[in-house]
């Protein structure tokens, strides 16, 4: 089998709603600036017939066997970097043979190694498994020894809730009864918020804590945009609440900072991370330097399906565990469910994006009674939903 062409095409559609998409953002790094700080979300346009419209980009590698492998969604930088640099790479080459085509993409293509140039190189893979998985006529799972379990638990990530205190109590007690053990929720406020960005965080956990009961595991997102002194604060003045982690609370480089908040957390909460951290040498590098409880790199960026079973390795024999970050549930649940549960426990899925990024496929992953079953589709599931498709444009 050859690699006969790449497509990156954008699809349109429209969701219903009657509010805007978000009720929050999550904080970012930059909102260390009080001119960042201040803007809202990026919301989905309203159309004239009241609809919010849906446009994304999807990636589709053809072979000269009629198999056509998916990865979505796209940003379009990976669009750009896959039409250009890695078309002329790889179209020729055996989508069979997925380490060659990763290798040869990775080596042709050394800028890429991290940010953009690796997000592309990852859909590209990850498009791979999905050619390889509908040529053998299983999930990707089983390709790559699954499945090693029928379900598995997934958390609930908040992104884009309101952070009032009575709608996150509503919020709570809404995802409890739908089954979700564990909540994970993204604080606006940070080290420029000083001691009242401290106690509102507090009070968010407390918050959660209350409305969700004694057994939910409750996790928080810092996105980065944390200092020590304010994790520090977080971990000491939760540590009655049982925070199960902190995610990200330093700037993905700042692998000295993490070492040395480690300890000081250390016994009050978890640290996770590794979700901005590229390919299996950029998690060894982090392994060794600011051992974390939990990593999270993420198919969709950190270099494929491919990539993450080596990640997976190293993070097993370093004796942590692995959740891989959100991005692509078809993705995660190939993973998922060919890893031991001792190294990926559950499932990130998050409640906005999760939906809108499965928006254009026929075959969505959604968790039920807080559960997600082992895909059952050949490849990775990415077959498209033609009635949600309103106008297509390819690039
Ligand atoms: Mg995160």
């Amino acid at each position: 089998m050859r690699i006969s062409g790449i497509r990156c095409v954008e699809y349109v559609g429209a969701l219903p709603a009657d509010r805007p998409f978000w009720d929050q953002r999550l904080r970012r790094p930059v909102d260390l600036y009080p001119e960042y700080a201040d803007r809202g979300p990026e919301q989905l346009v309203r159309r004239d017939d009241g609809t919010l419209e849906v446009r994304q980009l999807f990636l589709h590698v053809d072979t000269d066997e009629g198999i056509t492998g998916t990865t979505a969604v796209l940003s379009s930088d990976q669009a750009h970097l896959l039409r250009t640099t890695l078309r002329n790479t790889v179209v020729g080459l055996d989508p069979l043979a997925g380490a060659r085509v990763w290798d040869i993409a990775y080596r042709s293509m050394i800028h890429g190694r991290a940010g953009a140039g690796m997000l592309a190189l990852s859909a590209l893979d990850c498009a791979l498994w999905d050619i390889r998985g509908q040529h053998f006529g299983v999930p990707a799972h089983v390709l790559l020894g699954g499945p090693t379990r029928d379900a598995a638990p997934a958390y609930a990530s908040t992104l884009g809730d309101s952070l009032e205190p009575d709608a996150v109590a509503a919020r709570t007690k809404e995802l409890r009864a739908l089954g979700f053990r564990g909540l994970k929720w993204f604080p606006r406020w940070g080290p420029n918020d000083g001691r009242a960005g401290v106690r509102k965080v507090v009070e968010l956990v407390e918050t959660v804590r209350a409305a969700g009961g004694d057994d939910l595991e409750i996790m928080l997102d810092a996105w980065n945009s944390w200092d020590i002194p304010f994790t520090v604060a977080v971990a000491r003045e939760t540590e009655h609440l049982r925070l199960r982690w902190i995610e990200e609370p330093l700037l993905p480089d700042d692998t000295a900072g993490l070492a040395a908040l480690r300890d000081l957390v250390a016994g009050r909460t978890q640290l996770a991370g590794g979700e901005h951290e590229y390919t299996h040498w950029g998690v060894a590098r982090l392994l060794r330097h600011a051992p974390l409880d939990l990593y999270q790199a993420d198919p969709h960026w950190g270099g494929g399906i491919s990539e993450m079973n080596r990640i997976g390795a190293l993070i097993s024999a370093a004796g942590r565990q692995f959740i891989p970050h959100g991005q692509s549930l078809q993705c995660n649940a190939a993973l998922t469910f060919s890893a031991s549960p001792g190294l990926i426990p559950e499932l990130e899925y998050l409640l906005r994006l999760g939906p809108l990024y499965q928006h254009f496929l026929a075959d969505p992953i959604r968790p039920v009674d807080g559960v997600v079953h082992a895909p059952t589709t050949p490849g990775l599931g990415m077959r498209l939903n033609e009635e949600a498709i309103h106008d297509v444009r390819e690039l």
